[in-house]
């Protein structure tokens, strides 16, 4: 039996391939390279160049495949775009997952691991950290795009022999502690990624959007989780989902938030650069504070993070950073030479 990990090219998927190679799963990846890197996908796995909103591929993959569950990322995540290109957004995060959905259960595939985020809940009504019941009020197209499948999820579920565990992500960012994979988008618009290119001169510095909020120091604060804790809580789900769990919907994050201000000072502090900070308005579609209650996939799927550490993050993050450019054309190398003797 193998996992298809959509969006097995990106930042959160190609950690995944990772986590699951080291568990001695077989993995497929399905990714249209649109924002993930085919050097990204480690050579273990089995690589398909396409859209999981291609009918005709997914049929194939799936015949070729003996897949007993998806892990869905490949999506949009941006908040801002969502808010310039809403439909876009309804496009491949809900349309997508619907097909993908549909194309599963059509394939007898039960168990399903859905890529949801915090953005859901829209701003938090006070300081506690937010649980699952919570009031779903998203604040921009990308949270609606996310509840809107979550909803599809769980009518799908209701009316199939089909099971799925939603993961509903805090602030991811780290990198792959062996340093195998990491944060390579381009033009990637998170805190973490940008304090870090400003910590190693790539950037001029950073732009905090908002101080007046109603936080301590009045910027936004968010529960940073390390990529490789988010990753584990999929193996768990997946060996959930395997053991006959129920459909679940799960915050994943550690319960404590960071603010703006907090964040840079880590970066300074682990990367030993100072730069610049320059003080703007708000972003649209942001919150002010978005922390997680995790207690249901901790104590629901046995999620035990151990990388709970601002500065394990920051310092996994520019690490990855730091070698880059040279990682990207090295990679690049490996890849070609590894498909040349293929061929
Ligand atoms: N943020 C910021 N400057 C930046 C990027 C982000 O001040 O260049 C703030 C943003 O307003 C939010 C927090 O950092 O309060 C985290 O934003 P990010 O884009 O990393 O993730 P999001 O919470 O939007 O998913």
């Amino acid at each position: 039996m193998a996992v298809l990990v959509t969006g097995g090219a990106g930042y959160i998927g190609s950690h995944m391939v990772w986590a699951l190679i080291d568990a001695g799963e077989d993995v497929v990846v399905l990714d249209r390279l649109s924002t993930g890197f085919r050097w990204a996908v480690p050579g273990e796995a089995k690589f398909y160049l396409g859209d999981v909103g291609d009918a005709a591929i997914l049929k194939q993959v799936f015949a070729e495949n003996e897949i007993d569950a998806i892990l869905h990322f490949a999506g949009s995540i941006v908040v801002p775009q969502s808010v310039a290109h809403p439909l876009d957004y309804y496009d491949n995060n809900t349309g997508k997952t619907r097909l993908l959905a549909s194309a599963a259960i059509e394939a007898g595939i039960k168990h399903f691991v859905f890529s949801s985020t915090a953005a859901v809940y829209g701003d938090q009504k006070d300081d506690e950290p937010v649980l699952e019941s919570a009031p779903l009020l998203p604040k921009n197209p990308y949270g609606q795009s996310k509840l809107m499948s979550e909803l599809m999820l769980r009518d799908a579920a209701a009316a199939h022999d089909f099971r799925f565990v939603a993961l509903r992500y805090f602030n991811v960012a780290g990198a792959d502690p062996l340093g195998r994979t990491g944060l390579s988008t381009e033009g990637a618009t998170h805190l973490i990624k940008i304090a870090c290119e400003a910590a190693l001169a790539k950037r001029s510095g950073v732009d905090v959007f908002g101080t007046d909020y109603a936080t301590p120091d009045g910027t936004g604060v968010r529960d940073y989780i390390h990529v490789t804790d988010l990753v584990d809580a999929h193996l768990k789900a997946l060996s959930y989902l395997r053991r006959g769990g129920e459909p679940l919907i799960a915050n994943c994050g550690y319960g404590r938030g960071y603010s703006v201000l907090e964040v840079l000072e880590a970066v300074k502090r682990v990367g030993g650069q100072r730069f610049g900070v320059r003080y703007g308005p708000r972003r649209p579609g942001d919150a002010a504070s978005v922390v997680a209650n995790a207690t249901l996939a901790r104590r629901l799927l046995e999620w035990k993070p151990r990388h709970d550490d601002l500065d394990l993050i920051v310092e996994t993050a520019i690490r990855w950073e730091k070698g880059l450019a040279d990682r990207k054309a090295d990679n690049l190398h490996a890849l070609q030479h590894r498909l040349a003797s293929a061929r």
